[in-house]
């Protein structure tokens, strides 16, 4: 059992130092869990049977002919929305996953990390001895059990799973388990889970839900142990008394959120100029501040992980990004590479159907049909769909869902669009950060291209009563319209509960609302909701003046 108590502990190695304890500090907390590793390769035997007598890689099967109308390939959130919504329309459907049903998401993805993240943020609640005073409470030091933090993640991680795999089956979608690929056009092979049979199967249309990888960069080198990425970070397997965080995008900065309430000490690297690059600038400002200055977090902007090397400690070269000159090497417990993601399309066999993929990712159109390439004007190719991560466009769960039910409307003869700027996104820190619509760089640029004047106004967490009470009173609401027309074109928040707040302000962008109109709604007080009313006062006030 861990325990600690108060907001941040003095760092007890100078950065970059060797602690004279380093060898057995990687390994004392490592417990006798059993370790996980990826999924062995299944070795290959092809077996065709009677599921269909096509050839493989043929010409397109004689219409009528069709083992199923949709074959999904992948069942993480894309997968299973597009599924999902195919068999409820009457659809004959089957869907095949090589992993884990639920995809990145349930299994390695947002469940577990929120899981983390609830149980974490709680242990920082009772451990902010100053926060509490402010309300004249004085807890007891916090103390924590790891595995049990951890047992919350994975029981809900099978919890969802399972509830997930019933909807399907539910559904009357068949889940086929193995391997999928393309083999020309309306073909798809299966490889099976365990003996390796290849079975054929046709269907009218193909969807391609096959999502995303973590993206580890040349020079590192993961042992899934001591160098880790989130598929494994997600199992809290053990707490690294220092860690180091490659990347600040969402997802490293919900980690350092995680290790730094649980009493870890974070450095973060960042090979961009700043910290919280894909960030609005005055967000990444205050929110910085406050996730990363004030913890126990030494962030690094402008130096790249050349090297990366596991073991007792780890040893990380740091150069900088620009001058490729050394900068420093660190010897740290333990690294998280959170890097970005890459998209799973190389065993898909898309020269089959003619794909050219950009960078791996699949090009779709906003209906979600497939295209030749990333090229302007290629062509799309018939019956063949791809949704979620694969694709590029906002790597998000939701995002994902939502592109497959559009695909299966397209397939279904409702012709429907995706419009991904009323996606909204979230960082589910403490507190969180969300946005959606335009940044202000591209809504400026909009501006200009459409000769609008762009507005902007800044509401503020500090003026909002429920914040005071809760005595959570930093947070910074931006909202982007047309002072024109007063329409909402982007919203950027950080702030308690910025994450559900964002949904208000999304629903507007989806329905292309103005501002005049959505000021003269009536908020529940008192409530965070209240932020959002008042930026959307002050821009209709700059529409009508
Ligand atoms: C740590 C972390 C936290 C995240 N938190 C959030 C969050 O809070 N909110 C949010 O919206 N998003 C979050 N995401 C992103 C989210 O998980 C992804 O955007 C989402 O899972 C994408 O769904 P998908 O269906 O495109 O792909 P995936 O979920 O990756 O699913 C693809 C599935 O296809 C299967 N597959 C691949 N190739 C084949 C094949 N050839 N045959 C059969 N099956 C195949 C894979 O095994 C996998 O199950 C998070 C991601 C990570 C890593």
């Amino acid at each position: 059992m861990e325990a600690w108590s108060g907001r941040i502990r003095a760092a007890p190695f100078p950065e970059g130092s060797f602690s004279p304890e380093g060898s057995f500090r990687c390994l004392w907390r490592f417990g006798a869990g059993a370790w996980q590793g990826r999924i062995p390769t299944i070795p290959v035997a092809r077996s065709v049977t009677a599921a269909s007598s096509a050839p493989f890689g043929s010409t397109a099967p004689a219409a009528g002919s069709f083992d199923f109308d949709v074959i999904v390939i992948g069942a993480g959130y894309g997968g299973f929305d597009a599924a999902k919504h195919a068999a409820e329309h009457g659809l004959r459907v089957a869907i095949v996953e090589s992993r884990d049903m639920g995809g990145t998401c349930v299994n390695r993805g947002c469940v577990p990390s929120k899981a983390l993240l609830a149980a974490s943020g709680r242990v920082r609640e009772l451990a902010d001895a100053e926060h509490l005073a402010g309300f004249g409470i004085h807890a007891a030091p916090v103390r924590f059990e790891r595995q049990k933090i951890a047992d919350h993640a994975r029981q809900l991680v099978e919890t969802i799973r399972t509830n997930l795999t019933k909807t399907v089956e539910r559904s009357g979608a068949k889940i086929l388990r193995g391997k999928g690929r393309l083999d020309g056009p309306q073909r798809v092979v299966v490889r099976e889970s365990g003996g390796g049979v290849e079975r054929p199967y046709t269907a009218r249309d193909v969807i391609i839900a096959t999502g995303s990888d973590p993206f580890v960069p040349p020079g590192i080198e993961t042992d899934g142990r001591t160098v880790f990425t989130s598929d494994e970070a997600v199992d809290l397997e053990w707490l690294p008394r220092w860690i180091a965080i490659v990347g600040s995008g969402y997802i490293g900065l919900e980690f350092a959120d995680v290790y730094t309430a649980l009493g870890c000490e974070v450095t973060m690297i960042e090979a961009l100029d700043r910290v919280m690059p894909t960030f609005d600038p005055d967000i990444a400002k205050i929110a910085a501040r406050n996730l990363i200055d004030s913890r126990d977090i030494d962030a690094r902007a402008g130096v790249l992980a050349q090297s990366i090397k596991p073991g007792c400690p780890v040893q990380i070269e740091l150069v900088d990004m620009k001058t490729r000159e050394p900068v420093e090497t660190l010897e740290v417990d333990a690294v998280l590479v959170a890097t970005g993601r890459v998209p799973v399309s190389q065993d898909l066999n898309l020269a089959s159907v003619g794909v050219a993929t950009n960078r791996g990712f699949i090009p779709v159109d906003d209906t979600l049909q497939v295209l030749a390439s990333s090229e302007p004007g290629a062509a799309p190719i018939p019956h063949l769909w791809a949704v979620g991560d694969v694709t590029g466009k906002m790597m998000l769960a939701h995002t994902a869902a939502a592109q497959g039910t559009v695909a299966v409307e397209n397939i279904l003869g409702h012709p429907r669009r995706i419009d991904y700027r009323s996606i909204p996104a979230a960082t589910f820190t403490h507190p969180e950060i969300s946005s959606v619509g335009l940044s202000e760089a591209d809504a400026k640029a909009l501006a200009a291209e459409q000769g609008f004047e762009l507005g902007v106004v800044r509401s503020y967490f500090k003026a909002n009563s429920k914040a005071l009470a809760e005595l959570e009173s930093d947070g910074l609401m931006k909202l982007l319209f047309n002072k024109a027309s007063g329409e909402v074109l982007g919203a950027h928040l950080y702030g308690l509960h910025a994450a559900d707040l964002i949904q208000e302000i999304a629903n507007a962008v989806a329905r292309r609302q103005g501002v005049v109109q959505l000021a003269q709604e009536v908020h529940t007080h008192p409530t965070l909701s209240e932020v959002v009313e008042v930026a959307y006062k002050q821009a209709a006030l700059a529409v009508a003046g």
